[in-house]
């Protein structure tokens, strides 16, 4: 019972969203998804995002950490510390600027290599 998102907040992410997915306002949402995982049973507005079922299948994909990142920055815009921004984020820190510039490196560096073995067998 204590899972599931209080009505009251439902309803003011429905209206948040104007009913349509957060990302492409398709009016075929599929729900609401959790950024913070569901089991720690945090339910502010800011954690919870209406999708369609494309991108509700993709954020519990490759999405998701853009979405913890996109969190944690909304968060580091509202002035909180990184002690503040972990205990919101459920006690973890799920993608800070360092891991983000690492995996921004590691894309480059692949597609880098990609293209030389393209261009030079
Ligand atoms: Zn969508
Ligand atoms: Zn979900």
């Amino acid at each position: 019972m204590a899972n599931r998102i209080p009505t009251g907040t439902r309803e003011e992410v429905y209206k948040r969203a104007n009913h349509q997915c957060e990302l492409c306002l398709s009016t075929h949402v599929d729900g609401i998804h959790h950024i913070i995982p569901r089991r720690k049973r945090i339910h502010r507005p800011e954690t919870l995002i209406l999708l369609c079922k494309r991108h509700h299948d993709l954020a519990h994909g490759p999405m998701q950490i853009h979405l913890q990142g996109g969190l944690q920055l909304y968060y580091k815009m509202k002035g909180y510390d990184d002690d503040e921004i972990r205990e919101l984020m459920g006690g973890k820190y799920y993608l800070n600027e360092e891991r983000m510039m690492d995996i921004v490196r590691l894309h480059f560096l692949k597609l880098y290599k990609n293209e030389r073995m393209i261009n030079f067998g």
